[in-house]
């Protein structure tokens, strides 16, 4: 052991499985004090008046920070969670706990890289040791055709060059000695997730998605199911595209956000299921779309704050006349497109929407409604259970024709695509009937 005490900062990387600084940090210190922080910010309204951690969120992060504890508990070890602002926290524990070294893996996300800088500078300031580890990654970084900088700004330039080589990383495993808590620390210092996330948030909602249940040990137990238990992924790729029900998709999307499950550890079962089960084009496919997450974390890096700039990455100026009225008919499912308003009813009820739904919603936001994408996206952002800086604000930007998609226009016929995904109109009628007065409002 090179250093007596270790500070691990979790953050999107819930889980113990696969999770580099944790592994590294364990192996290197005799004593660890494991800490999340719930940032104040996540539960102020944000410039387009949306509360970035909506309630679906915040149950979600409340279980998965209680799983995450429990399974500390087994190694001799737990989880204190602070609510404030992160650096002044760990300020803080620096002062009282004097540690040797702190670590924590890099995200992709803009604030977080920003808050990276900012610790690195605080451990300067205090002589600590500093573990900065690459986000988990589905690809090998030893196999990755080229530099972040270097990155193709279209997906299928990306995925060829990728795809040439034997790319997909091996997960790490849970290390095998996790230091134990610190002596003469106050654990009781640390905030209850009930209430520091609002009442009953360890509930089960009762709606159709119920099954989204945050923490590794769920995430793992969804992986089993999707994989081996029903063998739902063998047909993966000809159902994707419904809009409706837990078993068209993985569902993967809310622990994969939350970093319960890395895509390593997806992957790397995928590739046991097609070995013992069977290999085709659905069981490819989930890599595929992987692969497409993938890419937006690695655009999110190369492009910093563009990502959330009004004219994206193209640098390419919308047409839009935005009005708020029609953006909260929007939120609410009353814009009087019925697959737009089920969908949208859907997401509120449950925080989920299928990527059919979120393409739609989207097109009419843009081009229906010409309303400024930003916004639609501030709101997926306050309500979706897997919100995913990336693959939000990358997917807004490519369908308000900003971002990544090489044809720049993409505008979705929306009687077209009910008559193909929902012909007998059974998902919009199981939406629009029950007027959902749990709506969560913008301000
Ligand atoms: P599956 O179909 O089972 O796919 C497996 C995994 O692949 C997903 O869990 C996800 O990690 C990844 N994936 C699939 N499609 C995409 C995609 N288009 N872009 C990036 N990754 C993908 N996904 C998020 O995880 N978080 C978001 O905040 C998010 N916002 C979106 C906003 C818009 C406007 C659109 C069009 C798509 C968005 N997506 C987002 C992508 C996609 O809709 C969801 O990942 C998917 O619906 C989640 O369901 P699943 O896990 O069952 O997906």
């Amino acid at each position: 052991m090179q250093f007596s005490t270790g500070i691990f900062l979790f953050r999107h990387d819930l889980r113990l499985t696969d999770n580099f600084a944790f592994q590294r940090l364990s192996e290197r210190c005799e004593r660890m004090l494991c800490v999340y922080v719930i940032q104040d910010d996540w539960l102020a309204p944000n410039r387009y008046g949306c509360q970035s951690l909506g309630t679906h969120r915040q149950r979600f992060l409340a279980q998965s920070l209680h799983d995450l504890n429990l399974r500390l508990q087994q190694e001799a070890q737990c989880l204190l969670v602070k609510k404030g602002d992160v650096l002044s926290i760990l300020g803080e524990l620096f002062t009282a706990t004097k540690p040797d070294i702190i670590a924590l893996n890099q995200h992709c996300g803009w604030n977080e890289q920003v808050t990276e800088k900012k610790i690195t500078q605080l451990c300067v300031t205090h002589q600590v040791e500093l573990i900065l580890s690459h986000e988990a990654s589905l690809i090998d970084p030893q196999q990755m055709p080229f530099k972040v900088q270097e990155l193709p700004d279209v997906f299928s330039l990306f995925r060829r060059k990728v795809e040439k080589s034997n790319y997909l990383r091996s997960p790490l495993p849970i290390p095998s000695a996790i230091p134990p808590k610190l002596l003469d620390f106050d654990y009781a210092s640390g905030v209850d997730l009930s209430i520091a996330l609002g009442v009953d948030q360890l509930l089960a909602p009762s709606h159709s998605l119920a099954r989204f249940i945050g923490g590794e040990t769920c995430a793992m137990r969804q992986l089993d199911f999707y994989l081996f238990d029903s063998d739902l992924i063998a047909n993966y790729k000809h159902t994707r595209n419904q809009m409706d029900g837990w078993e068209f998709s993985s569902k993967l999307s809310a622990w994969l956000a939350n970093g319960c499950i890395s895509p390593a550890t997806v992957s790397s079962k995928i590739a046991q299921y097609e070995q013992s089960v069977v290999a085709n084009e659905s069981t490819y496919w989930l890599i595929f779309e992987l692969l497409w997450r993938e890419f937006f974390h690695l655009q999110a890096f190369k492009q910093g704050k563009k990502l959330f700039s009004l004219r994206g990455i193209q640098n390419n100026q919308p047409s839009f006349v935005h009005d708020q009225q029609r953006f909260r008919q929007w939120c609410d499912g009353k814009t009087g497109y019925p697959i737009v308003d089920a969908s949208m009813r859907q997401l509120n009820a449950t925080g989920f929407m299928s990527n059919r739904g979120r393409q739609l919603v989207a097109s009419c936001f843009v081009h229906e409604l010409n309303l400024q994408w930003r916004y639609g996206a501030a709101y997926f952002e306050q309500q979706l259970i897997d919100y995913d800086v990336a693959s939000n604000w990358g997917n807004w930007q490519y369908l308000a024709g900003v971002g990544s998609d090489p044809r720049g226009h993409r505008q979705f016929n929306l009687a077209k695509q009910t008559e193909i995904y929902d012909p007998n109109q059974d998902f919009i009628k199981q939406w629009l009937v029950s007027d959902t007065d749990d709506n969560e409002q913008c301000n």
